[in-house]
């Protein structure tokens, strides 16, 4: 059985242009923080992973 994870080797979140779709991975801490307390513990809730599609558009399709 293999469950995802999202803590170590592998996550990463996805710029999505709205254009052509391609789809360019990105991993940042920034990004990650979200999952941190700051945010989590305004909410009251205990994150473990998430995914995210930032939507927009590419180097070649501005
Ligand atoms: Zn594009
Ligand atoms: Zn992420």
């Amino acid at each position: 059985m293999n469950i995802p994870s999202d803590t170590g080797h592998g996550h990463h979140d996805h710029f999505v242009c709205l254009k052509c779709g391609k789809v360019t991975e990105v991993f940042d801490p920034k990004l990650e923080s979200i999952r941190d307390e700051l945010l989590c513990r305004k909410y009251r809730f205990k994150g473990v992973r998430h995914t995210l599609d930032i939507k927009g558009y590419c180097a070649d399709c501005r």
